[in-house]
C-alpha cells in the first residue's frame, strides 16, 4: 500500500534575486525526513507563490496533506493560497499551517487562514501526530494545536539529536545543487530590537559539535560534487569551545569532501577574538555575514546589538588582512533615530569600509520591518519611529512601512536609493581604477564556477563583462594547464605559448597597439620567444605587450601549443 503523500510548502512572492529558493528551507526538509520516518511520503517544495497551485495540481490525485510554512513575509500569500485551495471543488486533502508566524497567532487566525489546523512551534513531533490522527480518526489533542476557545503553547524542542537528519532529496523535483543549509542551533542569545529571533526566541539551544559534524558528513556522502555549506543560524560562533570543535571537524571533513562554507558572525564577539577569523578561513570559510545596521553608535546601542561601528570596522580589517573572499553586511535604512545626519554618517561609514577592503564587501540595505514581538513593533515611538503600515500590506520588504521623526516614507525611499548609488559608484570606481587585487577577482570566479557562489562584486561588476568571464572560464576549465601572465616565472615567460581568450568579436581592437594586435592574431601557434622574433620585437617590448593584454583579460599561457 502506498504511503500517504504530504507536501510541505515554503513560498514567497516573486522577490528580486529569488535567493530564498537558492537557500531553500531547512525546516521543511527536516520535517520531510521526520514524516518519512513516521510512515508518510513527504516532499518539501520551495518556490514562488504563483507556482504553488501548479505544484499542488501535479500531486493532487494522491495528496493526503499540504503543510504551509508561514512567516511574517509570506503570511498574506499563504492565507490567500489556503483560501483558494479550500474553495476549490474536489480538493480532498488536509491543509495545515505552521512556521514561526504561528507564534503570535490567535483564534482569529483560524478564520483568517482557513486551514484545517494551525500547529504552533517546532513540528517534528506535533505535525506527524496531527497527520496520524487524521488517518486513524483519533481525537486526542496535539500539543501546539490552536483550537477555538483554547490557548496553545508554542512548542520548543530541546534535544534535536533524536530526530532524523534533513533529507536533501526530499526537495520537490530534486536536483543536485551546490548549496546545502545546516543549522547548528535554534534560538539566539542576543535581543536585537528589530529581529524576530531577538524578540521571540526562547533560550539558545545549541547542537553538540559531533551531531552537527555527523549530519554534514552524512549529507555530503549522499550528495555528489563540490558543495557550499551554508550555516544558517546566527550563533555559529557563539561558543568558542564548540566553535573550535566544529572547525577541527570541518577541516577533517574537507580532506575527504570538496566544500567551502558560509556562516553568520557577531561583530562584537569577533572583534575581540580576531584569531578565530583566521582559523575559520583556514577551515574553509569563504563568506561570512555580520550585522552592520548603521554607522552610528547610538543607533546600534538602541538596537541592543552589543557591537559598535568600531567593531564592524575592526572585523572588516581583520577579514581583509586574512584574505576572506567575501564579507556581507546589511544596513537598515529608516531605522532607529534616523535623520539625514545619521544617514550621512552611515553612508560615510559604509564607503570607508569599502575603501578599506576593495573587492571583499557585499553590502545591502533593508527597510525596517515591524516583526511581531520585537521592541521596534511594540514600542516604536521610543526609537523615534511611527508605523504607517504595521501589517506591511504595502510592502514585500521593498518599500518602507514606517517613517521616522524627521523622514517621511518617500524620503526614506529616496535615501535608500542614494545610499545604494554611493555604494555602487564606489565599487565601480574601485574596479575601474584597478584597486581590486587580481587574486581576489580570480578567487571570486573560482567560487562562482566551482561552488555556485556568485555574489557582491562578481555579480555586480566582473560577471557582467563577457571578456572577463571568458578569461576565468577558460582558466578554470583548463584545470591548471593554463596560467596567467603574473603567475609565470623566469624562463617560463619566454617558453610559454600565448593563448587568446575571447572570440575576436569581443575584442576592442581600437584599444590595442599594432604590436598587441599582431600578438593576439598570432596567438595559439607560437611561444613568447618565437612571437617576439617573428614580430621583430625585443623581449622587453613583448613582455610589456603581454602584460597589457593580460590586464585586459585577453591572453592566457600554456606550456605547449
Ligand atoms: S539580529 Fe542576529 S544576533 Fe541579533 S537577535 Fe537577531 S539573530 Fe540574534
Amino acid at each position: 500500500m502506498k504511503k500517504p503523500l504530504v507536501l510541505l510548502v515554503y513560498t514567497q512572492r516573486l522577490i528580486l534575486g529569488r535567493t530564498f529558493e537558492m537557500i531553500g528551507n531547512l525546516g521543511i526538509l527536516t520535517l520531510a525526513a521526520q514524516l518519512d520516518a513516521d510512515g508518510f511520503e513527504a516532499y518539501a517544495y520551495t518556490g514562488i507563490a504563483t507556482d504553488v497551485f501548479k505544484t499542488i495540481e501535479r500531486m493532487k490525485p494522491r495528496l493526503f496533506a499540504v503543510c504551509f510554512y508561514c512567516d511574517f513575509d509570506n503570511q498574506s500569500a499563504v492565507a490567500a493560497i489556503i483560501k483558494g485551495l479550500k474553495n476549490e471543488a474536489g480538493n480532498d486533502f488536509h491543509v495545515v499551517l505552521g512556521g514561526p508566524q504561528t507564534l503570535h497567532m490567535t483564534e482569529h487566525d483560524l478564520e483568517r487562514f482557513g486551514a484545517d489546523a494551525v500547529i504552533k512551534g517546532e513540528g517534528e513531533e506535533s505535525l506527524p501526530a496531527w497527520l496520524r490522527a487524521r488517518r486513524t480518526g483519533a481525537t486526542a489533542a496535539v500539543p501546539g494545536e490552536l483550537l477555538s476557545g483554547k490557548s496553545a503553547e508554542y512548542i520548543y524542542l530541546e534535544d534535536f539529536s533524536k530526530y532524523p537528519l534533513p533529507r536533501d532529496d526530499a526537495a520537490f523535483d530534486y536536483a543536485e545543487r551546490p548549496l546545502m543549509s545546516v543549522i547548528t542551533a535554534r534560538g539566539c542569545p542576543y535581543r536585537c530590537a528589530f529581529c524576530f529571533e531577538g524578540g521571540n526566541s526562547k533560550n539558545l539551544r545549541m547542537r553538540a559539535a559531533d551531531d552537527v559534524l555527523h549530519e554534514i558528513e552524512t549529507r555530503l556522502r549522499r550528495s555528489r560534487g563540490p558543495r557550499y555549506l551554508f550555516f544558517c543560524d546566527d550563533t555559529f560562533t557563539a561558543d568558542p569551545k564548540r566553535l573550535a570543535e566544529l572547525l577541527k571537524g570541518v577541516r577533517r571533513l574537507r580532506e575527504r569532501h570538496d566544500f567551502v562554507w558560509f556562516c553568520e558572525g557577531h561583530p562584537g564577539f569577533l572583534a575581540r577574538r580576531p584569531e578565530l577569523i583566521r582559523e575559520m578561513i583556514e577551515s574553509g570559510m569563504v563568506r561570512m555575514q555580520i550585522g552592520m545596521e548603521s554607522g552610528v553608535d547610538r543607533v546600534l546601542q538602541a538596537y541592543g546589538k552589543r557591537a559598535l561601528p568600531e567593531d564592524v570596522k575592526n572585523v572588516v580589517d581583520i577579514c581583509y588582512g586574512e584574505g576572506l573572499p567575501q564579507l556581507a553586511g546589511n544596513f537598515i535604512i529608516g531605522g532607529a533615530f534616523e535623520t539625514r545626519r545619521t544617514l550621512e554618517t552611515t553612508t560615510r561609514f559604509a564607503l570607508d569600509l569599502l575603501y578599506r577592503a576593495p573587492g571583499m564587501l557585499d553590502l545591502s540595505t533593508t527597510f525596517l520591518m515591524p516583526l511581531p514581538g520585537t521592541r521596534i513593533s511594540t514600542n516604536p515611538e521610543s526609537f523615534d519611529i511611527a508605523l504607517e503600515d504595521p501589517d506591511c500590506l504595502t510592502s514585500i520588504e521593498d518599500f518602507p512601512v514606517n517613517r521616522t521623526r524627521e523622514l517621511s516614507v518617500p524620503e526614506l525611499c529616496r535615501e535608500r536609493s542614494l545610499f545604494l548609488t554611493h555604494i555602487s559608484n564606489a565599487m565601480k570606481e574601485q574596479y575601474a581604477n584597478g584597486r581590486i587585487p587580481p587574486e581576489r577577482i580570480r578567487r571570486d570566479f573560482e567560487l562562482a564556477f566551482r561552488y555556485g557562489i556568485a555574489a557582491g562584486y562578481l555579480k555586480f561588476l566582473y560577471g557582467k563583462d563577457p571578456v572577463v568571464v571568458a578569461y576565468y572560464r577558460k582558466l578554470f576549465d583548463s584545470e591548471g594547464l593554463l596560467k596567467e601572465w603574473r603567475e609565470l616565472e623566469g624562463e617560463e615567460k619566454e617558453r610559454c605559448f600565448i593563448q587568446r581568450v575571447p572570440d575576436f568579436s569581443l575584442v576592442d581592437f581600437a584599444a590595442l597597439s599594432a604590436a598587441e594586435t599582431e600578438i593576439l592574431l598570432e596567438a595559439g601557434s607560437s611561444s613568447v620567444k618565437e612571437t617576439a622574433r617573428m614580430l621583430k620585437l625585443s623581449m622587453e617590448a613583448t613582455s610589456a605587450c603581454l602584460e597589457r593584454l593580460s590586464a585586459q583579460h585577453l591572453t592566457l599561457f600554456s606550456p605547449c601549443r
